[in-house]
């Protein structure tokens, strides 16, 4: 009999495919033992990999020796490798007790893993992750196997991957390894992650907690997302029954694209339009040019997934490609967006851990702080720009400072690449993004200062409510309907409105049919989203009358009965 289990889903349909179990931590506990010939041999195994992945470290630390951050926090992490107490006991356990080498570490590891359970610091707590990819870089040197861990090696294609926790950069090593489908213990569906697969049409459910218990390698699996649950070992009937599902909505879908071949004007004759986010720059390949232009190129993929920035040159091609499919349409590239879940390589980052990443160095705040990686990247925008349409947004705004110090830091580079004689443009416009409430706050004043805004709410909805975007515990907490979240993007349109000046929403909302009419309602007249959920949305645009749906508004904006507010918004 099948298994029926629930979970979060993050998009909508069905997938089909059997399981392949990947655990991130891959240390091999498994008992393994030498003969007592073998002892210096297998000593000699973790002695050489230490050596090596000490020299390693000392590459990549040249390679990083202007930057005394970085060098700081690779010198930590070699702090624990050099360290005599965890080289003797595992040396120790070789000897004595004739286990492999790649037993004993793991023992050992086991030993110190156990030690942290008894930390309550969360943050302290974390450091066990520094801990234990030395640990694995150990592992995978003695087992010739260097990345076993990550998920760009393993036979990912056609299978469902089953996981505990997944980053951003999982996501695109399973899209680039074509894997089917994603199912998650953990996670909430307003993370980068769900975002991502969102928008390389990645089925996943996340938050399935008894998905690592109940399912095993090769298992048939079910995603039914459109009803939450995963279906573990169907019954013929039940998979004969969703494949059928499966192939109608791919026609129903087909149908519902012809849509996008209309223009976008409500029923009351205003024009609305309608933009596409990007995440990668090679999905540019499967945009099709019928939409109004590009809202949000989250720049931040370039920077992950490797071990150095993407140079100068490479940006440039990347934002070109992007153009070149556009024509003359609106590009917006966001300036770098990386910390809080958005991690890249510790080759990259900056600083110790952050306490709160979601309150720290990320954003603007990164940029500002690391003005030469904002420079090349400003560099490679404006170049690729020319000629074209550019928008540059910048992320993370809180105020007028931080746009003040982003204009002195491209004037700059402007003067640089004219004394370089290079071609660029200047006629780009430069915007930020609205998802602090203290920005919204202020929106009547910076917008005069901006050519755009852009609403992100996603983290709109994480700092007005206080609640982490990314943490399962408190997802069921995260509404984008919460009145004070509708009143702050109602200000910012309201100001936008005033200054002359664009707003679009770019955050996950602008992509949900089911608020589509509420913001609507609210005003808006610009929307950016994930590709897939254009049809629906714009079907729901082309049906609407702006001047009836702003007249139930105010009633929804005064409601603080949650039930009550859910039952006006699907009314509208
Ligand atoms: C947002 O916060 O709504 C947004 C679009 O940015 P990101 O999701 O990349 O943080
Ligand atoms: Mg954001």
């Amino acid at each position: 009999m099948s298994i029926v289990i629930s979970g979060d889903a993050v998009s909508k349909g069905v997938c089909i495919g059997s399981a392949i179990i990947i655990n991130k931590d891959n240390i091999d506990y498994a008992p393994s033992f030498i003969k007592k010939s073998q002892v210096d041999q297998e000593i000699k195994k973790f002695i050489r990999a230490l050596t090596n992945i000490k020299a390693e470290y000392k590459k990549s630390k040249d390679k990083v020796r202007d930057n005394e951050t970085i060098i700081k926090l690779m010198e930590t992490q070699l702090t624990f490798i050099q360290d005599d107490s965890f080289k003797n006991n595992v040396i120790n356990r070789i000897k004595k007790h004739l286990h492999t080498a790649v037993w004993s570490i793991s023992s050992e590891y086991q030993i110190i893993k156990n030690s942290f359970d008894n930390i309550e610091d969360k943050y302290i707590k974390e450091r066990l992750i520094d801990i234990q990819q030395m640990v694995i870089s150990i592992l995978d040197f003695i087992r010739s196997n260097k990345k076993q861990n990550s998920f760009d090696v393993i036979e990912l294609e056609n299978k469902i991957i089953v996981t505990e926790e997944i980053t951003p950069k999982d996501v695109i090593d399973i899209y680039h390894n074509k894997g089917l489908g994603v199912v998650t213990s953990h996670g909430s569906v307003s993370s980068h992650s769900a975002i991502l697969s969102r928008s390389l049409s990645l089925p996943m459910i996340v938050k399935a907690d008894a998905a690592q218990n109940l399912i095993k390698n090769n298992d048939t699996l079910i995603m039914d997302l459109d009803n939450q649950m995963i279906i573990i070992n169907p019954e013929n009937e039940e998979l004969k029954y969703f494949k059928n599902k499966k192939s109608k909505k791919t026609s129903i879908e087909k149908d519902l694209r012809k849509v996008l071949k209309k223009k976008t004007i409500t029923n009351d004759n205003v024009k609305i339009s309608i933009m596409s986010n990007l995440e990668l720059s090679e999905e540019v390949k499967y945009l099709k040019n019928d939409c109004d232009g590009i809202g949000l190129f989250r720049t931040e993929y370039l920077y992950m997934n490797r071990n150095n920035l993407p140079t100068e040159r490479e940006q440039l091609l990347a934002y070109k490609k992007v153009f070149k499919k556009m024509k003359n349409k609106p590009v917006t590239l966001r300036t770098l967006d990386i910390g809080s879940d958005k991690e890249v390589s510790e080759n990259i980052k900056v600083g110790e851990i952050a306490k709160n990443p979601a309150l720290g160095l990320r954003g603007i705040r990164y940029s500002l702080s690391e003005k030469n990686i904002f420079k090349t990247q400003i560099r490679a925008m404006l170049q690729a720009g020319y000629n074209a349409n550019l928008n540059i947004l910048l992320p993370m705004i809180t105020s007028s400072d931080e746009i003040q110090k982003a204009k002195e830091l491209i004037n700059d580079v402007k003067i640089n690449l004219k004394k370089d004689k290079k071609k660029f443009t200047n006629k780009y416009k430069l915007g930020i993004m609205i998802e602090i409430p203290a920005s919204a706050l202020q929106a009547d004043e910076l917008s005069k200062q901006v050519d755009f805004m852009s609403i992100g709410t996603n983290d709109l909805v994480q700092y007005t409510l206080a609640i982490d975007r990314i943490d399962d515990e408190v997802s069921n907490l995260y509404d984008p309907t919460n009145p004070s979240v509708l009143a702050l993007i109602k200000k910012v349109i309201t100001s936008c409105d005033k200054s002359k000046i664009n707003v679009t929403v770019c955050g996950e909302m602008a992509g949900e049919a089911l608020y589509t009419r509420l913001l609507l309602g609210l005003g808006l007249k610009s929307f950016s989203m994930h590709p897939q959920a254009m049809p629906e949305v714009k079907n729901i645009i082309i049906k609407s009358d702006t001047s009836r749906i702003r007249r139930k508004i105010s009633a929804i904006l005064k409601c603080n009965d949650i039930s009550k507010r859910k039952e006006l918004i699907k009314s509208l």
